[in-house]
């Protein structure tokens, strides 16, 4: 039997729902052998986050180093980095194993408002990560901040994917989830530097969405590392958090986690 290593570097979410946890939980449940770096912990629930603590660049690369030095990995996703420090020190490290399935979530702020990248660090991630990623995985703010683009229309989108494009990743997944119109219907764009695709889906009305982002680009990770393409993943991982979404847990007082057994 062949075994899909996949390897999520990523901030730890002491309440399961979101990072490091969410990743793990998808992987396995994907079929994928699961590793982990932790980059940052977070002390953190259903109502938000309420503490933020960076590792050193010392932690995260000797934890990435175990993993390269021994396991291996199939596929890579990085999440929260926090800070540009983290951001080189990782970048430098997937360069040093020649990981290439590389997928960059390039996670900003949590839905609660919590800052989980410095707001001095979106020029490291564009510099540093974006031309390592195989796949890069924003929502539509976090691709505004990263182009400087206001987007509006499905062109605009189109038009900041090219941008993403031309910072040097490989596959653009642009999440439609949070598209400012509120549409029924959410569209997923992916583009491969040549073609764009669409992946539409309905919009399900629930307040426990608390992780939609770190599974979704799990899920991808996990079906690269099985040596599937960007185009057989992504509907792969839309299926997924959609059925995540649905059956969504109501734990907590506040925003609970997606359900990642559905
Ligand atoms: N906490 C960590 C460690 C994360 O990596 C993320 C998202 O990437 C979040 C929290 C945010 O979760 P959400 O905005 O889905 O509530």
């Amino acid at each position: 039997m062949t075994i899909a290593r996949a390897l999520t570097i990523a901030g730890s979410d002491s309440g399961g729902g979101a990072g490091i946890q969410a990743d793990l939980k998808t992987f396995q449940e994907l079929r994928a052998f699961g590793m982990s770096a932790i980059t940052a912990v977070t002390a953190q629930n259903t109502l938000g986050v309420h503490g933020i603590y960076p590792l050193s660049t010392e932690a995260v690369a000797q934890q990435i180093d175990a993993i390269g030095e021994d396991l291996g990995a199939d596929a890579v996703k990085t999440g929260m980095l926090f800070s540009s420090e983290i951001i080189v020190c990782v970048a430098e490290k997937l360069q040093q194993y020649k990981w290439e399935k590389v997928v960059v979530d390039p996670v900003m702020i949590a839905k609660g408002g919590a800052a989980l990248l410095l707001n001095e660090s979106i020029r490291a991630l564009k510099q540093s990560l974006l031309p390592l990623a195989y796949v890069v995985t924003p929502n539509i703010p976090e691709a505004e901040i990263l182009t400087d683009m206001q987007i509006v229309t499905m062109e605009d989108r189109k038009e900041a994917a090219r941008k993403l494009a031309a910072y040097g990743a490989k596959h653009v997944v642009m999440k439609g989830g949070h598209d400012p119109a509120g549409a029924d219907e959410i569209v997923d764009l992916l583009y491969d530097g040549r073609d764009f695709y669409e992946f539409r889906s309905e919009r399900q009305e629930t307040r426990h969405t608390h992780g939609t982002g770190c599974t979704f680009a799990a899920a991808i990770t996990a079906e690269l590392a099985k040596g599937h393409s960007v185009l057989e993943a992504v509907p792969v991982a839309k299926a997924f958090i959609q059925a995540a979404i649905e059956d969504s847990l109501h734990l907590g007082l506040g925003h609970g986690p997606t359900n990642h057994w559905a």
